[in-house]
């Protein structure tokens, strides 16, 4: 029986045809984000960036392909097309540098040969779960989409992914999902490791809680640093630069958190971090105000 994904299924792949596609600017903006975020995090030497999803802006989502690489492996959803047009990218540090800047605006893929697949593809040995799944597996994602549309909460989608792919991890589940169309619209994007999360919840016959206005924030790390940024905001105790800035300094946060930065070290890249006017905030206020908030949103 082939439970495991696509991507792990063995059959012969069609041949894939090379590109060179016009870089959308969507593109150009999402690795401007992402140069940035990098940017930030390489000021601080003790926090590594980890691998897989690590860095994530607007459409785009990846990371080194192992710690300490030059080498990234990115997925990038264009504005629009994110189900079924979105591109794998494998690139260093550089090209990401000169794609962020418009240096270079073309970039080589390869396509799949049908007409109706819009994948763009880094290498040309990439299983397209569209266009090479064995006949077996191809008719499982036919069910799977066909049983997604209609569905009613994230919890019954995981429900039913979870009875066609029992042994499904977080990863085949985030690619199941973000290739099914539509649902990102409903149910909002997420990380390997909220999927992670939602499938372990789903398992042991729990609901997902779903607060449409905070499905990205389900995540403890995130959680924690948006109420630890509201909170030294509205105590008066933080200034941003610019309100736009809130966002990418609450995901800094989060990955700090996320990695157990102490409150003192956290309290020192914050107010380093880019965007951040001035943080008045003394070692025992940080220490007291990171324990309460993890200790409210453990509560939930
Ligand atoms: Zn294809």
């Amino acid at each position: 029986m082939v439970d495991a994904f696509t991507f792990r299924d063995p059959g012969p792949l069609k041949p894939k045809v090379a590109r060179e596609l016009p870089i959308p600017k969507d593109m150009h903006e999402a690795f401007a984000e992402a140069c940035e975020f990098m940017s930030e995090m390489e000021q601080e030497p003790d926090i590594e960036l980890d691998y897989g999803d690590a860095i994530q802006a607007d459409g785009l989502v990846g990371g080194p392909v192992a710690p300490d690489s030059d080498e990234f492996l990115f997925t990038f959803y264009p504005d629009g097309d994110e189900c079924r047009g979105r591109w794998h990218l494998r690139l260093t540090r550089d090209d990401m540098e000169d794609i962020a800047e418009g240096v270079v605006t073309t970039w080589p893929v390869f396509v799949c040969e049908s007409d109706d697949c819009r994948y763009k593809w880094a290498r040309a040995d990439e299983r397209c779960m569209r266009c090479d799944a064995p006949p077996e597996v191809a008719q499982r994602r036919k069910q799977l989409e066909e049983r997604s549309v209609g569905v009613k909460s994230l919890t019954a989608w995981i429900g039913i992914l979870l009875e066609l792919y029992p042994n499904v991890d977080h990863v085949d589940a985030i690619g199941l999902y973000n290739g099914t169309e539509k649902l990102d619209d409903r149910f909002g994007s997420f990380t390997y490791r909220q999927m992670k999360e939602f499938l372990t919840i789903v398992r042991r016959g729990d609901e997902i809680l779903e607060e449409p206005e905070e499905k990205t924030e389900l995540d403890p790390s995130d959680a924690i640093a948006h109420e630890l940024i509201d909170r030294l905001l509205h105590e008066g105790k933080l200034e941003l630069a610019s309100e736009r800035t809130r966002g990418a300094l609450a995901s800094l946060t989060a990955d700090l958190i996320e990695r157990n930065v102490n409150a003192d070290d956290l309290a020192l890249i914050i107010e380093e971090a880019d965007g951040v006017a001035e943080l008045f905030v003394t070692d025992e206020e940080m220490r007291a105000m990171l324990a309460e908030v993890s200790m409210k949103v453990g509560e939930r």
